[in-house]
């Protein structure tokens, strides 16, 4: 008798075929992915190689637009960076730099509680023997130290405006490389950027900046005046004027110091009255910001530096209190 045959035998057939057919789906698929992939290699390069819709640059964006030289430019030059080492070691600290990067620098003598500051050099060369009285001044103190009594503190900026001194010596050297008059520049209660030129000096353009305190020069003096607490400031001008008062209207302790100034050195105060309103300056900001008296003080002429007068006015200012 024949055994019954096992009937799942059928079904093993089937699953074996179903099994097949999946595999060789597979393969089919397997077989036209790689034939896509090689194909659309085959296309890429010539696709990228036609060329595309024609591009026009806008006609303006590549070119600079012209640029107006600034009559102002003084070429940076670069000099030794300690330019005026006293034989005795003495070097300035640097406090700031002008728009062409020169640095504007400070020399200390003692160190009192009382503090009193020299700024010469805010209008450049035009006013260069204010800066020639600086350096007398600094090599005096240097080689006479007793001169600087022992509660004081004295600082001298020796040029305000490097730029200005580097350009000209004449009318061209007063304003910085922007064209601003550095000493109209101050955000003092009356700065402007213009002014009523009857009076005042009028030989070349000059403005007050953008906005007081907009210019290098003025920021840097401007901030180490208020990193200190200084008692008195003396700002070197030329020529002939006398001595202004900080303060608008001038100040009490002003007034004293330029008073005092006025008879050690013989300079007329009150000052030369030419009409000509002062605005944004150094010794009214100053004033205005705790110090506790400020002038503005003028050398007799454009050359000389005066230095008897004004060794008399440094032993009166150094003893001045406001
Ligand atoms: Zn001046």
């Amino acid at each position: 008798m024949r055994p019954p045959r096992k009937p799942s035998q059928a079904w093993v057939y089937v699953i074996w075929g179903f099994n097949g057919l999946a595999l060789l789906g597979i393969l089919i698929v397997g077989v036209l992915y790689t034939t896509s992939l090689q194909a659309a290699a085959a296309e890429g390069p010539r696709e990228t190689a036609q060329p595309g819709p024609t591009r026009t640059p806008p006609p303006t964006s590549y070119f600079l637009p012209t640029l107006t030289p600034n009559p102002f430019y003084t070429p940076p030059v670069f000099e030794s960076p300690t330019p005026f080492v006293m034989p005795t070691g003495l070097r300035p600290t640097v406090i700031g730099f002008s728009l062409a990067g020169r640095p504007i620098e400070l020399y200390t003598f003692g160190a009192g509680e009382k503090e009193y500051l020299i700024v010469a050099g805010i209008h450049g060369g035009y006013e260069g023997n204010t800066i020639a009285l600086a350096n007398e001044l600094i090599t005096y103190i240097d080689q006479n130290p007793g001169v600087v009594p022992t509660d004081v503190t004295l600082y001298i900026i020796r040029n305000m405006n490097p730029d200005g001194e580097a350009r000209d010596n004449g009318v061209d050297g007063r304003v910085n490389n922007n064209g601003v008059d550095l000493n109209r520049n101050f955000p003092s209660d009356n700065w402007t950027d213009d002014w009523d030129r009857d009076g005042c000096w009028i030989y070349r353009p000059t403005t007050g900046g953008r906005y007081g305190g907009s210019e290098p020069e003025t920021r840097s003096v401007m901030s180490f005046i208020r990193s200190r607490r200084i008692d008195a400031i003396i700002s070197y001008h030329s020529a002939a004027l006398g001595i202004f008062p900080g303060g608008v209207p001038w100040e009490e302790p002003s007034k004293r110091l330029a008073k005092a100034l006025a008879k050690a050195t013989g300079y007329p105060y009150p000052p030369v009255d030419t009409g000509c309103e002062y605005t944004g300056t150094l010794a009214d900001w100053a004033v205005e910001n705790e110090v506790g008296a400020a002038v503005d003080m003028e050398l007799s002429d454009h050359r000389n530096t005066d230095f008897k007068e004004n060794l008399k006015a440094l032993k009166v200012f150094l003893n001045f209190q406001p």
